[in-house]
């Protein structure tokens, strides 16, 4: 933004009005074909882009139909329910959680767990073994595309394969059968 002032005393003014029509002379040098009305300071604010464009323009109030059109109306209700209405369904019985009483304590480990499932913990540990067979299954054989395609058969230390597990992948892992797996 330029803001020129003109300060009141006569010599100054005087100084600003010969800088001024030397300024304009110059430019009309420069550039004789633009004849312009005489150049004056004027007063320059950057805005937002919104402000470009033209405020009275008769497209925009169609435009602004067309978007009042184009939103979808939901239903909206007609009267307040009161906050006796609105808490009686909140804490209806029928959402509130319910209190359970079918765990158990799992034999395995001890921690708690729901009848019907699985415990958590030992499920766990039966992943991690998995995982562990698994990680040793690729370390022999080199890929999962190299697998045969026969009966596995997992030997843990102090086992020895029995004759009918002749022709069997046999996969050795150097630790003791834990409880929970199958035993041989
Ligand atoms: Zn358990």
């Amino acid at each position: 933004m330029l803001l020129v002032t003109i300060p009141p005393w006569p010599i100054s003014r005087r100084l600003i009005q010969n800088c001024w029509e030397l300024l304009q002379r110059k430019f009309q040098q420069s550039w004789p074909s633009l004849s312009s009305p005489p150049w004056g300071p004027a007063l320059a604010v950057q805005g937002p882009a919104i402000f470009t464009e033209p405020v009275n323009d008769s497209s925009g109030n169609q435009e602004n139909t067309s978007l009042l059109d184009s939103i979808f109306w939901m239903a909206a209700p007609k009267k307040r329910r009161s906050i006796e209405v609105n808490r009686c369904r909140r804490r209806n019985p029928q959402k509130l959680i319910k209190v359970k009483n079918n765990f158990d304590v799992c034999p395995e480990c001890g921690h708690l767990k729901l009848k019907h499932v699985l415990c958590g913990v030992c499920y766990q540990k039966v992943r991690e073994e998995t995982a562990e067979i698994r990680r040793q299954m690729g370390k022999q054989e080199g890929g999962p595309f190299k697998a045969p395609s026969t009966e596995t058969v997992v030997l843990y230390t102090g086992e020895t394969p029995s004759p009918q597990d002749q022709g069997k992948r046999i996969i050795e892992r150097n630790r003791k059968r834990p409880s929970w797996f199958t035993q041989n």
